[in-house]
C-alpha cells in the first residue's frame, strides 16, 4: 500500500514538475482585429502584422473566403467568425444578420450557413450586437451552435448588459471576453492610448483581450506598438492558444491538489 502510495506521490512530482506552473506564466494578450472580409487591400495590410493574431471574418463580404484561406496557411494567425448581431441603434448587419425577431430553426440555420461559409474558423465574435447579445434566448442558441461545432465564443462587449459570456459559460463553451477596444476614436494618438491601457490591464491582471480593426491608423500603430510587449515580457497569443493554455493551467491545479492529498496520505501512513 505504502509502495504503491509513494509511487503515484513521484509520479505527479514528476508531472507536477513538468513545464509552466499557474504562476509561471507570463502576461498575456490576445489581438483580435474584427470586420476583415470587406476590403481586400485593409486585409493584406492586416496580415502583415507580426506575430499571433485572432482575425474575425464578416460573412459573405467579397474577400471573404479569399482572405480567410490566406490567414489559416499563416504560421500563428488565426480565423474566427463575427457574426453580425442585431443593435440597437438598428444599424444594418448586412447577410448572415441574426435577430431577435428569428425563430430558433431560423436563427440556428442563419448562424450555421455563416459558419460554413467560413470552415477553418475556430470560434466565433459578435459584430455590433448591443442588442441581441443583451437577450438571453438567442444567445443560448448561440451557445447551443457553438458547442456542436465545437468552438469558443469571445464576447466583444458591446454593451454592458451583455448575457453572451453567461450563456455559453452555461452551455459548456469556453469563453473570452473583450477589455479594450483599440480604435473607438480612430486617431494615433487616441490608439496608442488604449494599447497602453491594455498592457497595463495585462501587466497588472496577467491577461488581457484587446479588439481592433483594419483601419491604416490602428495598422500603423500596431507595427510601431507591438514590439513594446516583447520588452515588457507580454505574451501575445491567438484566442485558442490562451484557451488551451487555460486547460493545461486547469489540469496542472488539479494535478497540484491530488498532489497535496497525497502528501497528506503518505504523512499519516508513517505516522
Ligand atoms: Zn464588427
Amino acid at each position: 500500500m505504502i509502495k504503491s502510495l509513494v509511487g503515484v506521490f513521484f509520479w505527479l512530482c514528476f508531472v507536477v514538475a513538468s513545464p509552466l506552473l499557474a504562476d509561471e506564466i507570463s502576461p498575456r494578450m490576445v489581438l483580435i482585429l474584427d470586420d476583415l472580409g470587406v476590403n481586400a487591400a485593409q486585409g493584406r495590410a492586416a496580415l502583415d502584422l507580426p506575430g499571433p493574431i485572432t482575425y474575425a471574418v464578416l460573412p459573405f463580404t467579397p474577400d471573404a473566403t479569399r482572405f480567410s484561406i490566406k490567414a489559416h496557411a499563416k504560421p500563428s494567425k488565426e480565423v474566427i467568425l463575427h457574426a453580425p448581431m442585431a443593435n440597437i441603434a438598428n444599424l444594418p448587419l448586412g447577410p448572415g444578420g441574426l435577430y431577435p425577431h428569428q425563430s430558433e430553426a431560423e436563427f440556428k440555420q442563419v448562424l450555421r450557413n455563416n459558419l460554413d461559409s467560413l470552415p477553418m474558423v475556430k470560434g466565433l465574435n459578435n459584430h455590433m450586437g448591443s442588442l441581441l447579445t443583451q437577450q438571453e434566448r438567442p444567445m443560448r442558441w448561440v451557445m447551443e451552435v457553438a458547442k456542436e461545432r465545437d468552438l469558443f465564443f469571445i464576447d466583444s462587449r458591446t454593451t454592458a448588459a451583455t448575457q453572451a459570456a453567461n450563456m455559453a459559460r452555461e452551455a459548456g463553451v469556453s469563453v473570452l471576453e473583450r477589455r479594450v477596444f483599440l480604435d473607438h476614436e480612430i486617431d494615433s494618438h487616441a490608439i496608442e492610448q488604449q494599447f497602453l491601457r491594455a498592457v497595463e490591464i495585462a501587466l497588472e491582471e496577467g491577461e488581457v483581450v484587446v479588439i481592433g480593426h483594419p483601419y491604416p491608423e490602428t495598422l500603423e500603430y500596431l507595427h510601431r506598438g507591438l514590439p513594446l510587449l516583447d520588452e515588457l515580457g507580454i505574451q501575445r497569443v491567438t484566442a485558442s492558444a490562451f484557451l488551451r493554455q487555460e486547460t493545461d493551467l486547469q489540469k496542472r491545479q488539479a494535478l497540484q491538489s491530488q498532489q497535496r492529498d497525497m502528501e497528506s496520505a503518505l504523512r499519516l501512513t508513517s505516522e
